[in-house]
């Protein structure tokens, strides 16, 4: 997710064909958990009814009785412990005041036959499959269906002037970590979402004329006032769409054959922000490593942040203009590297993603000097930004200033910001100012090349930067971390 963040907001602020053929570790033998679901959105009553059938692998070491699903659309019915927005943003998330919206699962069964299953969770927001017995490497086939009510939010999961946004809409498993399933709940701050890789085949009909942009390779069958457009993604952590009789896409090739799709409802400037996606990719390829599929979707939707990145699929915010809509695309975009190739735990060490896409936005600027913005008053800006912050934070709230925190462990949006974003960013520039810049690049190429595909943790980062550099960098990179307040 990209949060705009500056000086000005301390002041007030004291207050499929190639999926994964680039990166998917060659020695995965075990098939992936599969998702198909058919959805239908009704764009009168905006509500959408699917069914879905995944069959799950069961890719732990631990024979399984249950397998659990995140029900994130739960986050948004009234009385949710969680709510999905922060006090602060509520009127730039719900413009005509708070709607709610939510999931209700009506049938599941297990190979075809009815199961023991029930909703539970911290916040009522797992969907759990009980009465499995599920050795190591085998797979159950989980058939459901739901029905969701979208709310009017400008949010990745709602409507708003005629685009609707699926984002984090459909049960998706729960990861499975140290013995038990992860559950974590729809936290205000920061991108909430843990989820491995499976392949997707995902259809949504809706009325014709409805333009849909989603994670993956894209078809459209029309049959009279509806059309189904259908999506199908393999190797991929997430799935999101986002459909409009408004949108408008174009469409380019990147150097190595990416198709890039920017989709938008009003954008004077669209051709320019096609290219600047183009770049993107082609950019963050030269530096990291080919991006690990072949298309990629860029849509301006609803969105009460800068952005917020899928696989395959970015929304920016249609609320941005000039600059800060150009930093939003080219940040997002280079989560495909950080988070949709290398995945990290969100919740628990978001500095990892949000620290090197921020700072891959600098280097995008660095290597495309025509953009005008110079790298090196971008780094300047951040330290300054983020003193000002600490010296405010500390003399008005104190506190922690980690950056390995649990999202619900920020005490604001902004806390969250700028520890992940703005420290994550400088953290990096300062490793690439210790190492060199060989070795800085050299780093991140065999990180991505290491870790596309599957989930880094924070010991494993910093691991693999000592091994390419060859230098001691753990109590470097934990200062940083653990950090206390004022970097200098
Ligand atoms: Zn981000």
């Amino acid at each position: 997710m990209k949060k705009t963040v500056s000086i000005i907001v301390i002041a007030t602020m004291i207050v499929g064909l190639f999926a994964f053929t680039a990166c998917t570790p060659g020695d995965v033998e075990t098939p992936l958990t599969t998702y198909d679901i058919k959805a239908t959105l009704d764009v009168d009553g905006m509500t959408v009814t699917a069914e879905e059938s995944v069959n799950y692998v069961n890719e732990t070491d631990s024979e399984l009785s249950s397998v659990y699903f995140h029900l994130y659309p739960s986050a948004f019915r009234e009385g949710a412990k969680y709510a999905p927005v922060a006090d602060s943003h509520v009127s730039d998330a719900y413009p005509i005041g708070v709607d709610y919206g939510g999931i209700t699962v009506s049938t599941v069964a297990v190979n075809g036959k009815s199961c023991e299953w029930s909703i539970g969770g911290e916040d009522q927001d797992v969907l759990m499959v009980n009465g499995l017995t599920l050795l190591p490497g085998d797979s159950v086939d989980i058939d459901m269906a739901f029905t969701l009510d979208l709310p009017l939010a400008r949010h990745r999961f709602g409507y708003h002037n005629g685009i609707v946004n699926l984002g984090n809409w459909y049960p998706v498993a729960c990861m499975y970590e140290d013995g038990a399933f992860r559950t974590d709940p729809y936290y205000s701050s920061g991108d909430p979402f843990y989820s491995g890789l499976a392949d997707y085949t995902v259809s949504l009909t809706a009325p014709t004329g409805w333009n849909v942009a989603g994670t993956g390779s894209v078809s459209t069958s029309i049959n009279g006032d509806q059309t189904t457009t259908t999506f199908t993604a393999s190797g991929v952590r997430d799935f999101a769409m986002t459909a409009s009789d408004k949108y408008t896409c174009l469409e380019e090739q990147t150097e190595k054959g990416v198709t890039v799709r920017y989709y938008y409802a009003q954008d004077q400037n669209a051709e320019a922000h096609l290219k600047t996606c183009v770049d993107a990719v082609n950019t963050f390829s030269e530096l990291f490593g080919d991006y690990a599929y072949d298309s990629l979707s860029v849509a301006l939707t609803p969105f009460l942040y800068g952005g917020m990145e899928y696989p395959q699929m970015v929304f920016v915010s249609n609320g941005l203009t000039g600059d800060l809509l150009e930093e939003a695309i080219i940040h997002e975009i280079a989560h495909q590297w950080w988070y949709a190739g290398v995945g990290n735990d969100q919740i628990n060490d978001a500095w990892m993603d949000e620290g090197l896409a921020e700072y891959s936005t600098t280097l995008f600027y660095e290597n495309n000097p025509d953009y005008g913005v110079d790298a090196k008053d971008r780094i300047a800006d951040a330290m300054q930004s983020y003193v000002l912050f600490t010296e405010a934070y500390e003399e008005h709230i104190g506190g922690d200033t980690s950056m390995n925190r649990r999202l619900c462990d920020y005490f604001s949006q902004t806390d969250y910001s700028f520890h992940t974003y703005v420290k994550g960013s400088l953290l990096f520039d300062s490793v690439r100012h210790t190492v060199g810049d060989e070795e800085f690049f050299s780093a991140l190429k065999t990180y991505y090349k290491t870790y596309c595909g599957k989930i880094a943790s924070d010991e494993e980062l910093i691991a693999c930067f000592e091994n390419v550099c060859d230098m001691s960098l753990k109590s470097f990179f934990e200062s940083w971390i653990n950090g206390t307040v004022g970097l200098y």
